[in-house]
């Protein structure tokens, strides 16, 4: 999916909220910052300023949007590559960093049993996230 071109976001201008509530961003006055008029949110500018990020105590990740010109388009933001890449790590490299010293161990009975397990770990745990992180 290609990504919206993104927009340099004015701190002089005036924006929908991407809250969805109608309501305004209004520039706050000697910051890089925009408060909604509607939900109270603060919506810091990135260096970049392309991307408003919300300054929120009660989301365990942080939300961002992309200017388009027309309207807020949701950004990944970094916590979410993070994740991404950890889950790579989990469910790709540490099973096969496992398969690879199972096979290395001279005589060790049951050596197919023992390259499975960690895949059905894995597995296990990638589902329970995807489930968790879906909703
Ligand atoms: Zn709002």
């Amino acid at each position: 999916m290609p990504s919206p071109k993104a927009q340099k976001i004015d701190l002089n201008a005036e924006y929908p909220c991407p809250c969805g509530r109608k309501g305004r961003l209004v520039p706050i006055v000697l910051t890089e910052a925009f408060g909604c008029n509607r939900c109270q949110q603060i919506f810091v500018v990135e260096k970049s300023e392309q991307v408003i990020e919300q300054l929120s105590t009660t989301h365990p990740y942080k939300k961002a949007w992309l200017w388009t010109g027309s309207r807020w388009y949701r950004a990944h933001t970094g916590l979410k590559e993070h994740y991404l890449a950890s889950a790579f790590v989990l469910v790709v490299l540490l099973p096969l960093i496992w398969v690879i010293g199972v096979c290395n161990i001279p005589n060790l009975a049951n050596r197919h049993l023992w390259a499975i397990i960690p895949v059905v770990l894995v597995e296990l745990i990638a589902l329970i996230q995807w489930l968790a992180y879906r909703r």
